[in-house]
């Protein structure tokens, strides 16, 4: 993977919320195909981050954005889900009354195809894209009846029938189980295997850390440093995190 161009590069992004100095001239770079794991403390600035490339905030000027071959200033959330950046936030923006099939072709519905389509047609792109995920539920049935776990898998099936590239996953594993979280992990391993990269935000480090190709590390809204996952530790991603040196066995 070392000798392709990046997917993703950002070069010198800042964001200030009112005083608070949210990224200071982060740069970042996602590989085509790569699980990449962004770390850092509570307020360190990754969701700040994600936010910039799917285009919810504009950083400050002097920003560069390249993405798959161009150069943007800054990214709209048009832009970034016509290019394939997609995001999973914690709170999935799913709609649990409707049924599965119509939250994953939602998009397709908003999207570059015809506005009007077919239950058949919406529950026909649902299969497919659960499939590609190796899962299979019952797409006729309501959102509400299935638990959490479930609704992420319909979160990640929507982003790609939108075709893509890149997607983002805050914290998704917040409110999983570890069997969950272990279903995510082979999830994440097979949209990798199929060349979509993911960038992965999560406390359950060990579990990240075994899946993932690469380490960025924030604290206090600027890069620390980019590492190779293999043979990082969790107490090492603390320090790195903290600032702080620990005694540890
Ligand atoms: P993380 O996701 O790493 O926990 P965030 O990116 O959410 O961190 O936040 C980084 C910093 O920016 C924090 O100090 C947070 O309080 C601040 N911040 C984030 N979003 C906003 C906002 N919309 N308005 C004001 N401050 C914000
Ligand atoms: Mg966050």
């Amino acid at each position: 993977k070392s000798s392709q161009a990046p997917l993703l590069s950002l070069r010198n992004i800042n964001m200030t919320f009112g005083g608070i100095r949210a990224l200071k001239d982060v740069s970042f770079e996602v590989m085509p195909g790569e699980v990449h794991c962004l770390a850092g403390e509570n307020g360190s600035g990754k969701s700040t981050l994600i936010k910039i490339v799917t285009g919810v905030y504009r950083p400050e000027p002097g920003a560069a954005i390249e993405y798959d071959g161009q150069t943007y200033s800054h990214m709209s959330p048009v832009t970034a889900q016509a290019a394939g950046i997609q995001v999973i936030w914690q709170d999935l923006a799913l709609f649990p009354e409707m049924s599965v099939a119509e939250n994953i072709a939602f998009q397709t519905v908003l999207g570059r195809w015809p506005r009007v389509i077919s239950y058949s047609r919406m529950h026909e792109i649902a299969v497919k894209a659960l499939a590609r995920l190796g899962v299979s539920l019952d797409v006729d049935r309501p959102l509400k009846d299935y638990q959490i776990a479930q609704r992420q898998i319909v979160a990640i099936a929507r982003a790609l029938i939108g075709d893509a590239k890149l997607i983002f996953m805050d914290e998704p594993t917040a409110s999983l189980t570890q069997s969950e979280t272990d279903h995510l992990m082979d999830i994440v391993r097979t949209l990798s295997a199929s060349g979509v990269a993911v960038v992965f935000v999560s406390h359950r480090l060990a579990e990240v850390l075994e899946i993932s190709d690469r380490l960025t590390v924030l604290r206090d809204g600027a890069l620390v440093g980019v590492y190779p996952a293999a043979g990082m530790t969790q107490s090492r991603i603390t320090e790195l995190m903290t600032g702080r040196t620990f005694e540890y066995d």
